[in-house]
């Protein structure tokens, strides 16, 4: 038996990972651009393998794979006639391998992303947005879930709307913000108090995801923390944003070219950047600490490990006293190999 999300929470901090559709394009499971997860009915056995690497890294939350899996989004692609059997595969595929945890599963979440449907000034697309999150989540609850992240939320008030739809099913609510902005949402709201209305709505978990890097998603973290009493979480994504270029999408190659979303790698984080990121994350008192867009396996094990956690793949983290020029009993014939990388 599985403890649920907020038990999870109530005993430390909960480490998430995400970010399956750019690792699945890296993979050539996904198309740039469009970024559906077609990889759900195509290649499942794709979408189960990175669900099991990121397990074994460290993961607590398989995140089914419906993150644009909605009916606005099927139709620029020409599948919306896959969109049940899309959403409730993924949700299947994450839930075998949740299974596959040692001893205490992993917990499945359901997911509801932006729908690039929602305009504060047109009422009508309110309600196309909670047509399609009651539809998608709907599925889900029928395939099992045990809570729902609605991430990526450029609105507070299409968030507030994921928010109602997930009440509705009596599932815990993860509510995160992009932050794409420097201080507020697109309708106008500092983050901060944003996920205070979340909270005040129902949402039992609130913060940011996606769009920036650690060092520039920490900051805007502490004014969420302090101005919410329920759980928080983060996931950035793993690049170097910074002041200059706080979000992924302000990043500019050396000729001036932008970066996003498929010419990210120059600006990767390592992973023992995620590892410090893990460390100040809790130390800022946040409870759900997970990464996003960029995000690989190493990196999740990396942050599990910083977190004091043994893992499955801790079998094989880097022992480099094993390597053969890195070892302190290296011979002088390797000792002067060595010393040719470093000229
Ligand atoms: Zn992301």
């Amino acid at each position: 038996m599985s403890l649920s999300i907020m038990e999870r929470i109530a005993g430390g901090t909960v480490l998430g990972a995400e970010g399956y559709v750019f690792e699945l394009e890296r993979r050539g499971y996904v198309k740039a651009g469009p970024f559906v997860p077609e990889v759900v009915l195509d290649f499942p056995d794709a979408v189960a393998e990175l669900h099991r690497e990121f397990l074994r890294a460290g993961a607590e939350v398989m995140v089914a794979l419906t993150y644009y899996a909605h009916r606005e989004k099927l139709r620029d692609v020409g599948r919306e006639g896959d969109l049940e059997a899309m959403n409730r595969q993924a949700v299947r595929i994450a839930r075998q391998v949740a299974r596959e945890g040692n001893g205490d599963n992993a917990l499945v979440a359901g997911n509801v992303c932006n729908t690039w449907a929602y305009d504060p000034d047109d009422p009508a697309s309110k309600q196309t947005v909670r047509d399609s999150y009651a539809e998608q989540l709907g599925w889900a609850v029928e395939e099992g879930i045990d809570f729902v992240i609605s991430e990526t939320n450029d609105y507070l008030g299409e968030a507030l709307i994921a928010v109602e739809v997930i009440g509705s099913l009596g599932l815990p609510a993860m509510v995160t913000l992009a932050p794409t902005q420097p201080d507020r949402t697109r309708d106008g709201y500092e983050y901060a108090e944003a996920c205070r209305i979340l909270e005040a709505e129902g949402a039992q978990i609130v913060g940011l995801n996606c769009d920036r890097g650690p060092a520039t998603m920490l900051p805007l973290i502490t004014g969420i923390r302090e101005a919410v009493d329920c759980a928080v979480a983060i996931q950035p994504v793993p690049y170097r944003t910074d002041a200059a270029a706080p979000t992924m999408q302000a990043l500019r190659s050396a000729a001036g070219e932008r970066a996003f979303p498929i010419a990210l790698e120059p600006f990767g984080c390592t992973r023992f950047e995620l590892a410090s990121f893990a460390l100040q994350a809790r130390e800022l008192g946040v409870d759900y600490v997970g990464i996003c867009c960029g995000a690989g396996p190493h990196h999740v094990r990396a942050m599990a490990e910083a977190l004091g956690r043994e893992v499955p793949a801790g079998k094989y983290s880097p022992s480099m006293e094993l390597h053969p020029m890195f070892r302190s009993d290296i011979s002088a014939k390797d000792a002067a190999f060595l010393h040719t990388w470093s000229a």
